[in-house]
């Protein structure tokens, strides 16, 4: 199994180098040369296993060789241990045909947990294997910070840099980050929004010289590991709903497209899913674009969902590259317009290809409150703000197959948000008690390539 970029200039590398890589060294993001697919036999027969079984069958044919049989599964099994859910991601019934996916019984009660836990695994072994050591930098808005710091905090072989937008991550989520002790964890506090910390990242991997004297890596979701540990509950869920002899659809709150784009592999490599909503927050740009065909950056405009306070949405490349018939240099020319003027036309072909493949729609601030509040009594859950806009969305969607709508976080990571709306006060899991006890460690750092590669540097220094 070969990876290619979506920029088509850089070199084609294995599942394990695609992963220790992150960002291609032209700028593009990795992706697989050819996604297989699973018979209709092989999906049918998941149904009634485990998580970790259906993990495997689902990844296998993207790894290679890069990992034995056995040392594949051993990994799964190790990355889902720490979750306090035997199914790890428990459907449950909300409505009439509507299901919600619960994606928060990992470790930082967030879906990236899913992906985080299995990347940390992988590398350790991957590294070990190399004898390699790695500097692993990540841009968050908040949940993939605390999942990547929770996954690889004590690990010998990585250091783990964390850039989240100072003062617009939750109190939960900046404590994950800022209170484990370890000396290889460093949470930085940048002076900008989520996209100028995407940006930044962004920056310091095009900084050839800086990337290969740290030995860069990057876990955002710009990772293929990380789609790929994704598409997983797309077939446990479905195959626990009636796949493959019964259409799903799903609906997924999105920012920067990873989540959605796994449930787009999953029916690439077979899973009958009639639809695929995209569900965005009050910074829309990806349902504008749907309706519109324009993608045009504007300003963020910070919401109670602050997972999804997004303009630029990296892994959206990865459905352009398809939509533009994978053709790199088509893509590199849209990419160079974006930088150069905030926004492109996408092609008539391909706005069509994309509105076949996913429907859409936005929530505003006051209907996400409105839904948390709304859902209490219906249906006893209490949702975060992200799931609440997966759900009135998927609401919208309803028809004759199951809807899947993807509860992303845990309520408890955004306690006010939550009390505002339905005046519960939920608290946080017996596993995360004292968060608000320990001491906080954490640098404030401009917006700005130098200030960071020398902190880097210094910090590895010392
Ligand atoms: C990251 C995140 C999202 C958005 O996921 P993408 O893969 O970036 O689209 C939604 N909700 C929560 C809680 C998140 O942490």
């Amino acid at each position: 199994m070969k990876y290619i970029s979506t920029r088509g200039q850089a070199p084609e590398l294995t599942f394990e180098e695609a992963m220790l890589t992150g960002l291609a060294r032209d700028g593009g993001l990795y992706v697989p040369e050819i996604v297989p697919t699973l018979t209709k036999d092989e999906i049918a027969e998941m149904a009634g296993l485990s998580y970790e079984d259906i993990a495997y069958r689902v990844m296998r044919p993207f790894v290679g060789e890069s990992f034995g049989d056995d040392e594949f599964r051993g990994l799964i099994k190790n990355a889902y241990a720490g979750f306090a859910h035997d199914a790890r991601a428990p459907l449950k019934q909300l409505g009439p045909n509507h299901f919600l996916l619960e994606l928060f019984h990992g470790p930082t009660l967030a879906f990236k947990d899913f992906a985080m836990q299995l990347i940390g695994q992988m590398f350790q072994a991957a590294l070990t294997k190399r004898g390699e050591r790695v500097v692993i930098v990540g841009a968050t808005s908040g949940d993939t910070g605390s999942a990547a710091i929770e996954a690889f905090k004590g690990l010998d072989n990585v250091d783990v840099f964390i850039m989240f937008p100072e003062g617009r991550v939750s109190d939960v989520q900046r404590r994950q980050m800022t209170t484990p002790p370890e000396s290889n964890v460093h949470a930085l506090a940048v002076k900008g929004d989520f996209d100028d910390c995407q940006a930044r990242l962004k920056d310091m991997f095009n900084d050839h010289d800086f990337r290969d004297e740290v030995g860069l890596a990057g876990v955002n979701s710009i990772n293929w590991g990380r789609v790929l540990a994704q598409v997983v509950y797309y077939f446990s869920s479905a195959v626990s709903l009636g796949a493959p002899h019964r259409e799903v659809s799903f609906t997924v709150p999105t920012g920067n497209f990873g989540d959605i784009f796994a449930g787009y592999i999953a029916r690439k490599m077979g899973l009958p899913i009639r639809d695929l909503v995209i569900a965005t927050n009050q910074n829309d740009i990806l349902h504008r674009t749907m309706e519109t065909g324009a993608y045009t950056k504007e300003g963020v405009t910070p919401s109670i969902s602050p997972s999804m306070d997004i303009q630029v949405s990296s892994n959206f490349e990865r459905v352009l590259f398809d939509v533009y018939g994978r053709d790199g240099a088509a893509i590199q020319q849209v990419m160079d317009d974006m930088s150069e003027k905030g926004s492109f036309t996408i092609s008539q072909g391909a706005i069509e290809t994309l509105r076949e493949e996913f429907k859409s729609g936005r929530v505003s601030e006051d209907e996400t409150s409105a839904t948390i509040k709304d859902m209490l009594p219906r249906s006893g859950e209490v949702l975060c703000p992200h799931s609440a806009i997966g759900v009135r969305i998927g609401e919208e969607h309803l028809s004759d197959v199951p809807m899947v709508t993807l509860a992303t976080a845990h309520p408890a990571k955004f306690p006010a948000a939550v009390k505002d709306a339905c005046g519960v006060d939920v608290g946080l899991p017996t596993h995360m008690e004292g968060l608000f006890e320990r001491d906080e460690r954490v640098t404030p750092v401009a917006n700005d390539l130098t200030a960071l590669t020398t902190l880097i540097r210094e910090r590895l220094n010392k």
